[in-house]
């Protein structure tokens, strides 16, 4: 079972590397078929195997040897793991129904979009959250209704934290995108869990902004580093273990 889920998770990912590319560039993602970026030559259908068409034609477009991006296998391999993991932590089919579960790959998707989106091009684009915040919503009140209002309130507290932010540090480092990502957090993960993944994301986004500094890689004043990525990766381990790592939390305190 869970095979077919990794598996399956590949040719998402594959689709999801189409919104990736062109969502931000305001073009069509059904209508086209997949193209080679350097030629824009249309890719036949054994050239869309996910993973395995990347290998044998070992990186390169078979008409212009160009060679692909990384990114292509990366979002793959990363869609085909978490929906393995959505699969593993959604308590099995059998304790949560199979909408639910559905809704979860859905929810996971988006997170993979927005991650890569922001990482490629700077750029969390409002349909992916507004879509992703109605799936979300339906998520709950299919599954904790009674939650709701709470969740709810966890979205405008965590969204205007971030507009204060923004005002605060007048946009440097931190957009509008973010502020309705956090929006889409609060009312996916509601509290406390959304604190512990807004406070990962400051954490993590901390610590790798320094090693890039240290590294040369990122200089201190010229270039700034997304925000949407650490929001999104923080997101989507607290959605699968934050409970647990709270327990765990919790349980190191009352040592
Ligand atoms: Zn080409």
């Amino acid at each position: 079972m869970i095979y077919f889920f990794i598996i399956l998770g590949l040719f998402v990912g594959s689709f999801l590397n189409l919104v990736i590319d062109r969502l931000p560039k305001k073009q069509t993602i059904i209508r086209d078929r997949s193209k080679c970026d350097f030629c824009n030559r249309k890719l036949e259908w054994f050239e869309l195997i996910p993973l395995v068409s990347f290998i044998i034609q070992k990186r390169k477009c078979r008409h212009c040897y160009r060679k692909l991006s990384f990114y292509y296998p990366f979002t793959e391999l990363t869609t085909g793991v978490l929906f393995g993991l959505t699969f593993l932590t959604g308590n099995s089919l059998y304790v949560i129904p199979y909408v639910l579960f559905a809704i979860s790959l859905v929810i996971v998707s988006c997170l993979i979009i927005i991650f890569f989106t922001d990482l490629k091009y700077g750029i969390i684009p409002n349909q992916v959250i507004l879509f992703a915040s109605s799936i979300a919503l339906l998520y709950l009140t299919l599954n904790t209704p009674y939650l709701i209002l709470q969740h709810l309130l966890s979205a405008l507290f965590i969204f205007l934290f971030f507009l204060l932010l923004i005002l605060v540090t007048r946009g440097r480092g931190m957009g509008m995108g973010d502020a309705k990502f956090a929006f889409f957090i609060g009312l996916l993960l509601g509290f406390p869990l959304t604190i512990f993944s807004i406070y990962l994301a400051f954490l993590t986004g901390a610590l790798v902004s320094i090693i890039l500094i240290l590294l040369g890689i990122k200089k201190l004043k010229k270039d700034t580093i997304p925000f949407g990525p650490f929001l999104a990766g923080s997101t989507l381990l607290t959605y699968f273990y934050g409970n647990e790592i709270l327990k765990l939390l919790l349980k190191l305190l009352n040592l």
